[in-house]
C-alpha cells in the first residue's frame, strides 16, 4: 500500500536510512564544549548517531546530552599538568606543539583503528582539540571545525597582533618546532607547519560561536564558514533587579586567583550607591580578602547568566563566553583581558565602542572613576545593544545542526 502524503513527510523529517554517525573531538573546558551540546541534542533528534570523545571531568555533561561519551584521559598529558604548565599553553609555542604532537601520537594506533571500524560520516573537533583535525585528515574523513573565539585567518589574527620580543620568540622556535612535527610526519599525517595545525585554511567548514558583526574581518570569511551567534545556557535561577546598578566583576575560571585585584575593586566601590557581586574562582580563599564590603556579594562561582540578567556594567577578563554572554544582554564591559586571545577580544569590543579598557588596575580610585564613567556612558550601552541584536538574529543551535548536515 503507497504511504499517505502525511506518512511521507514523517518519513524524511525522520531522515530514515538518512542518518550519519558523527563523532566530536574537544579539550576539557566548559566554554568549548556547552555551545555544541545543543547542538549534539539536535542532532540526536534528528536521529543522527553521536560519539563524543573528551574527558572524565565533562562525563556527566557530555553523558546527559545524550552522546555516547569516549573517555582521553588515558591519552592525555593535560590532566598531568602543573598550574604553570597551564599557563605555558597559550604563551610558549614550543611547549604546545610538544603537547599537541604529544597528544596525538598517544591516540594515534587505538583512536584510528576505532574510526576506522565506526566509519563515521563527519568528524567535528573544537579548533583547539587538534587531534581531531589531524585524524580527520589521515583518514580522509570530512571535517569541521568547531570554534569557540573568533574565526583565524591571517587578516583576523591582526587584532590578536604579536608584539616585538614574542613575535622574537616564535620566530626563534620554528626549528624547535619543525622538529616536533617530524614525529607527526613520520606517522604519515601531512602538517606543512604549525599553520596548518592552529588554523583553517578557506575550505575547512567551520562553526563559528559569534555573529558576523562580531566577527573581526567577517568578510574574508568564505561560506565554508558559519557564524550562528553564541550559545548561551539557561540561567538556572532569577535574580532581582535592584533600583541601584549593579556591577558585576569576573575573571573567569582559569586565571582568577587575583587578590589584590579584587581588594582595590572593594576599596574603589565600597562608598558608592552600586551593588557589586563578585565571583573570585575557586582557588581563591575568599577569608583571606578581607572585609567585605556592606554593598559587596563576593562568591567562588556564581550563576554567570543570571548574574547578567540583572547587572548594568561588567569588568570581565574578556574570556570569549564571558565577553559574548555579557554583550548578549546589551551590557558595556570594562576590560580587564589577560592572555593574548583575550587582549584580541578586548581589542574587538573596543573597537566596535562597547567597552572601556581598565587602564590602572591598582588604583582604586581610577577603578571607580572607569565603573562611574561606563554607567553613565550612552554610547558604549547602545554600542553594546547593536552586538547583542547581531547576536539574536543569528541562526544559533538549528543553524550550526543544518550546516553539518548540508555538509555531508
Ligand atoms: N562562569 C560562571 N560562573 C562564574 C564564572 C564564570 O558560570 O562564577 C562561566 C561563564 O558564564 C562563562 C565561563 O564560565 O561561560 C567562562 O568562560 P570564559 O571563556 O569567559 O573564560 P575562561 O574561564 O575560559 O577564562
Amino acid at each position: 500500500m503507497p504511504m499517505s502524503p502525511s506518512r511521507v513527510a514523517e518519513h524524511f523529517n525522520t531522515k530514515v536510512g538518512n542518518n550519519m554517525k558523527i563523532v566530536f573531538f574537544n579539550i576539557p573546558a566548559h566554554g568549548h564544549t556547552n555551545p555544541t551540546l545543543g547542538i549534539v541534542k539536535e542532532l540526536l533528534k534528528n536521529n543522527h548517531e553521536v560519539y563524543y570523545y573528551s574527558y572524565e571531568i565533562m562525563r556527566e555533561k557530555i553523558e546527559s546530552s545524550g552522546a555516547h561519551f569516549i573517555s582521553c584521559d588515558k591519552f592525555d598529558s593535560q590532566t598531568k599538568l602543573s598550574n604553570e604548565d597551564k599557563e605555558k599553553i597559550s604563551k610558549d609555542l614550543v611547549f604546545s606543539t610538544n603537547l599537541i604532537v604529544d597528544m596525538t601520537l598517544r591516540l594515534d594506533d587505538e583512536i584510528l583503528k576505532e574510526m576506522q571500524k565506526l566509519k563515521p560520516d563527519v568528524i567535528i573537533a573544537d579548533s583547539m582539540a587538534f587531534w581531531g583535525k589531524l585524524i580527520a585528515k589521515k583518514l580522509n574523513i570530512p571535517f569541521i571545525s568547531s570554534t569557540t573565539t573568533f574565526a583565524f585567518n591571517k587578516y583576523s589574527a591582526r587584532i590578536m597582533k604579536q608584539d616585538g620580543p614574542s613575535l622574537f620568540q616564535l620566530i626563534k622556535s620554528i626549528p624547535k618546532i619543525n622538529k616536533s612535527l617530524d614525529k607527526l610526519r613520520e606517522k604519515g599525517y601531512k602538517v606543512k607547519s604549525m599553520l596548518d595545525i592552529i588554523s583553517n585554511d578557506e575550505n575547512t567548514s567551520t562553526i563559528v560561536y559569534t555573529s558576523k558583526y562580531f566577527q573581526p574581518y567577517a568578510e574574508t570569511f568564505n561560506d565554508n564558514y558559519v557564524f550562528v551567534g553564541p550559545i548561551l545556557r539557561e540561567s538556572n535561577e532569577k535574580m532581582e533587579k535592584t533600583e541601584i546598578p549593579t556591577v558585576y566583576i569576573s575573571l573567569g575560571t582559569v586565571n582568577n586567583n587575583n587578590r589584590v585585584f579584587y581588594q582595590n575593586c572593594f576599596d574603589a566601590l565600597k562608598d558608592e550607591n552600586l551593588r557589586v557581586i563578585m565571583s573570585v574562582g575557586e582557588d581563591t580563599d575568599i577569608e583571606s580578602l578581607g572585609k567585605i564590603p556592606d554593598n559587596f556579594i563576593v562568591k567562588k562561582q556564581v550563576d554567570q547568566i543570571s548574574v547578567l540578567e540583572v547587572s548594568d556594567v561588567f569588568i570581565t577578563h574578556c574570556g570569549m563566553n564571558s565577553t559574548s554572554e555579557g554583550l548578549y544582554y546589551g551590557i558595556p564591559l570594562i576590560l580587564f583581558p589577560q592572555t593574548t586571545e583575550q587582549k584580541g577580544v578586548a581589542n574587538r569590543v573596543k573597537e566596535l565602542g562597547a567597552g572601556k579598557l581598565l587602564e590602572k588596575i591598582n588604583d582604586p580610585e581610577n577603578i571607580k572613576n572607569t565603573v562611574l564613567e561606563v554607567l553613565k556612558d550612552k554610547n558604549l550601552r547602545e554600542n553594546a545593544k547593536k552586538i547583542s541584536n547581531s547576536f539574536k538574529a543569528c541562526g544559533n543551535t538549528l543553524e550550526a545542526v543544518r550546516f553539518i548536515e548540508n555538509k555531508i
